[in-house]
């Protein structure tokens, strides 16, 4: 009376994991989709859909062969229709939803730590011009577009962002990862994540190749001041020029300090458990993560402050 194969969970094109970047990033810096197994997001529907298809063959066993022996063996039955069941389950309702799901956006860390541009003289800022256009082999009929870059951002990280779907970036194999990439008419970004700023520019016609750091590779939106949504407010497309390639073929060394980005990220981490344990941070700008904060009114300083901390954000 069992099927060779049951279809217990059944995935339709609305489901997908779009609302869960932070699970998303999780599989990306583990190499793997346990974190999305680990869900167990549809043992409910599974069980249910289970027992309905047990119940099924239940009361036609019943009908057929009911007698006091079925009585006496029913609860074994059932424990051994529920295991054979499952055992025939063909439906990978995780895998569907993952194909549903957006593609991302990325940013690749550069491991570049970049100046406020008004704080540097005009030898410091050619000079960081070049050295940024060292890092991703751009020619001198890119400086204009990158000094502009510059220009527009505060200080923060030298990042390249690109949309993909986030199976292009895992290998499923942590002893076999990525050890190169490779991107062409780059979408690069100075941004800083935790005072939530930063500026854009395309080079076009450029192309380089970098070793790999998974560390340095994050899904720009499970960020809390996302630079596509929260700090820009972009269109999905906007870094759709930056093409990309990884690579199992080495080149070069991996930077020996840790990605900036990293770091930036840590700090981010670092406000959100103070702010959980009741207090707030001075250097945080996220003013959600101050309490009571009021509006003064003085000459000069009009803004919001923090009764606490002590920071002010100016009109
Ligand atoms: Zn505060």
């Amino acid at each position: 009376m069992l099927e060779d194969d049951y279809n217990l969970v059944f995935i339709d094109r609305n489901c997908d994991f779009d609302e869960i970047p932070k699970i998303m990033q999780d599989c990306v810096g583990k190499n793997s989709f346990n974190p999305v197994w680990e869900m167990d997001y549809w043992a409910d529907a599974r069980w249910e859909c289970m027992a309905e298809e047990v119940n099924k063959i239940m009361d036609k066993y019943e009908e057929l062969y009911g007698d006091d022996d079925f009585d006496f063996y029913k609860d074994e039955i059932r424990e051994f229709l529920q295991e054979q069941i499952y055992d025939r389950d063909v439906s990978d309702p995780d895998m569907d939803c993952l194909k549903n799901t957006r593609k991302w956006h990325f940013c690749y860390d550069l491991n570049l730590s970049v100046d406020d541009w008004y704080t540097l003289d005009s030898k410091e800022r050619s000079a960081l011009v070049r050295k940024i256009a060292r890092k991703v082999k751009a020619g001198k009929e890119h400086y204009a577009v990158i000094r502009e870059m510059l220009e527009n951002s505060q200080d923060g990280c030298l990042l390249v962002f690109f949309h993909s779907d986030l199976e292009e970036v895992i290998t499923k194999d942590s002893d076999n990862d990525f050890q190169s990439v490779t991107f062409k008419n780059p979408v690069i970004a100075v941004v800083d994540y935790v005072q939530g700023s930063g500026y854009n520019c395309t080079l076009e016609g450029v192309e380089f190749t970098v070793p790999f750091d998974r560390n340095g590779l994050r899904i720009d939106n499970a960020i809390t001041y996302s630079y596509t949504d929260a700090i820009c407010g972009m269109i999905d497309e906007w870094c759709d020029s930056t093409e990309v390639k990884f690579s199992f073929d080495k080149v070069g060394r991996r930077p020996k300090n840790g990605s900036v980005l990293q770091q930036q990220c840590d700090e981010e981490a670092q406000y959100i458990a103070n702010f959980k344990a009741g207090k707030c941070s001075f250097y945080d700008a996220n003013i959600t993560r101050h309490r009571d904060t009021f509006y003064r009114n003085e000459p000069m300083s009009c803004g919001r402050v923090c009764p606490h901390c002590g920071r002010i954000w100016l009109d």
